[in-house]
């Protein structure tokens, strides 16, 4: 395992690994993503394979352009405004998927393709570098918590990837966005930094995020339980006691152990840390004993419905 400074050279090696069919964890501007070249059957069965992730479940396919993802994807109406909007930035968009030399695994066999352009140049470079499209996944252990710095990629992954492209924390710190656009109607399939007013602000009709329950997912993604830490989480905790470890929002209680997500409860700094923050309590638990992180209520409006869902589905036992 090697970790490869972000450099023109560093850009150059790590397109040379996913070239000759390694794995290399790269920096985008939602979280770490865990890369294969999107052609390479060998390389994409050791993305599965290395995350434990259920062969059904489809990969993001990222590109460094609308025109690159045009050649893997048929864009209708709703998926070019949408594309138009947001990209290059943290919206993958599902749309039919065209013949190409994509490998079938990486989209689960469906008949659909999840297209991400980011906006982190550092994965533009590398794509374009590599002149070929990067699936990606969230690098980490299919269901548990996601990394969003290098630190936490490496003390996660560091025996099973062949690099990691330092590109710094994450800047956002949330997934993606992800929208359906592959029917008539398009579906919000994943809450994200892009909140589900801005979407309906540009789309002839308002969609609500269709966060569904287990039974019935649409993406396999959208598993109840998903993002899960070591310890148990309890949400919603007001009154921390000493003791206790608490992940608060707003200035930190004094004398109790813990982070607080935003001291001035600014939302989309409080995405940025969640999964950070979450890693770093997770230890403090387990020197702890493996006592419980209590997280207080986080306001769901904005990126804080995206915020709430994460938390959820960590805290699912
Ligand atoms: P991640 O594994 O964190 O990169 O998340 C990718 C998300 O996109 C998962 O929830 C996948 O299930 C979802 N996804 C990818 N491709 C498709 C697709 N063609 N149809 C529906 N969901 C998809
Ligand atoms: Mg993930």
């Amino acid at each position: 395992m090697k970790i490869i400074t972000n450099s023109v050279e560093g850009i150059k090696e790590a397109a040379e690994i996913l070239a000759g069919d390694g794995v290399v964890a790269f920096p985008t501007e939602t979280v770490y993503g865990l890369g294969a070249n999107a052609f390479s059957k060998e390389a994409v069965t050791k993305i599965y394979k290395i995350k434990g992730r259920p062969s059904f479940n489809p990969l993001i396919i990222h590109v460094d352009s609308y025109e690159m993802a045009r050649q893997y994807g048929v864009f209708n109406k709703s998926a070019n405004i949408l594309a138009q909007k947001y990209w290059p930035g943290p919206l993958t968009i599902i749309v039919k998927k065209r013949e190409s030399d994509v490998v079938v695994s990486a989209t689960a066999k469906l008949e659909t393709i999840a297209l991400r352009c980011p906006s982190n140049i550092i994965a533009r470079k590398l794509i374009t570098e590599l002149d070929k499209p990067i699936a990606a996944p969230s690098a980490n252990k299919s269901g548990k918590l996601t990394c969003t710095s290098p630190r936490d990629v490496f003390a996660k992954l560091k025996n099973s990837i062949d690099a990691i492209l330092d590109g710094g924390d994450a800047e956002l710190g949330l997934e993606s966005t992800v929208i359906d656009c592959s029917l008539e109607r398009p579906s919000i399939l994943r809450l994200g930094n892009i909140t589900s007013e801005e979407i309906n602000s540009c789309l002839d009709y308002s969609i609500a995020p269709s966060i569904k329950t287990e039974k019935q997912i649409k993406s396999p993604g959208q598993l109840l339980k998903h993002y899960s830490p070591e310890a148990d989480l309890i949400l919603n905790a007001n009154r921390p006691r000493q003791g206790d470890i608490f992940l608060s929002f707003g200035p930190h209680p004094k004398e109790i152990d813990g982070l607080t997500l935003t001291e001035s409860k600014n939302l989309v700094e409080a995405a940025k840390n969640l999964f950070t923050f979450l890693h770093k309590l997770d230890r403090l638990s387990k020197a702890k004993g493996g006592i419980p992180i209590k997280v207080a209520p986080i306001p769901t409006n904005g990126v804080g419905a995206a915020i709430n869902d994460r938390l959820i589905r960590a805290a699912e036992r």
